[in-house]
């Protein structure tokens, strides 16, 4: 595919429209807030963030962006919602972070700026791009020999239609409706294979799990619904 057109506009308006709610913790981006520092902490038991270039792909308002900036990494965000990158620089002026924004997709930034990044992250983007297998690969092009990426999307199967759409979007309401689609989720072993075809290795997996009674995420085991992988790139 022609990297250029890798994007869905449809995708991109979507979360323009939202983006003066997303640093609204009780807002469409709840879930986002919620999982926030579990994923932070896990992306912490791999690597030290202090110092370590960082580049955040699909980075929406910042919320993952700004803590990894946070503990010291000198961090970009990029994103191709101009909206949510403006709603993502005024939260920075506000707090303080120290945070980069630019509207640019993986793949232009991977053949301006390849292998220099020692951390990639791109969480909750992949299930919303046409051709997902080629942003990974501009994840692995961005990443330097030994750099740790960190993809996580949504599992497809019963139980994430169950959990992510008719329970997310149409019982609890924590998500628009048409928030996600379930032919775009994405199983390990397809996103397994999209970061073997790029020549990364795993290192790690881990599930977010949701419980709707207490209403509180946690990191576990189980990958049906919404899960994470951990990934090097090979030295040489
Ligand atoms: N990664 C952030 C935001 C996830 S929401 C977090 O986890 O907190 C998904 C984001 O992906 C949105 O901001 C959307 O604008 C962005 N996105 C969708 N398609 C994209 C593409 N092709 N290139 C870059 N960003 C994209």
């Amino acid at each position: 595919m022609n990297t250029s057109t890798n994007v869905d506009p449809s995708e991109i308006s979507k979360f323009s429209a939202l983006a003066h709610r997303w640093w609204d913790p009780n807002s469409e981006f709840k879930p986002l807030h919620a999982i926030n520092p579990l994923r932070l902490g896990w992306i912490e038991t791999f690597i030290t963030l202090l110092g370590k270039k960082t580049v955040d792909i699909g980075c929406g308002g910042g919320i993952l962006a700004e803590s990894i900036a946070n503990r010291g990494a000198d961090t970009l965000g990029i994103d191709l919602s101009d909206k949510a990158l403006k709603v993502a620089e005024l939260h920075a002026l506000e707090t303080g972070a120290s945070v980069r924004y630019r509207s640019i997709s993986a793949e232009a930034l991977a053949r301006e700026e390849a292998g220099q990044y020692d951390l990639v992250t791109c969480m909750e983007m992949l299930e919303h791009v046409p051709d997902p297998a080629s942003v990974v690969q501009a994840c692995a092009d961005l990443a330097k020999p030994g750099a740790t990426l960190f993809f996580s999307t949504l599992n497809r199967n019963l139980k994430s239609y169950v959990f992510a759409i008719v329970g997310a979007e149409y019982i609890l309401r924590l998500l628009p409706k048409g928030t996600h689609q379930y032919a775009k989720f994405i199983k390990p072993s397809e996103l397994a294979r999209f970061i073997r075809e790029a020549n990364l290795e795993i290192i790690g997996m881990k599930g977010l799990s949701y419980n709707p009674i207490t209403q509180v995420y946690s990191l576990s085991d189980d990958t049906d619904v919404n899960y994470m992988i951990a990934v090097r790139k090979p030295l040489a």
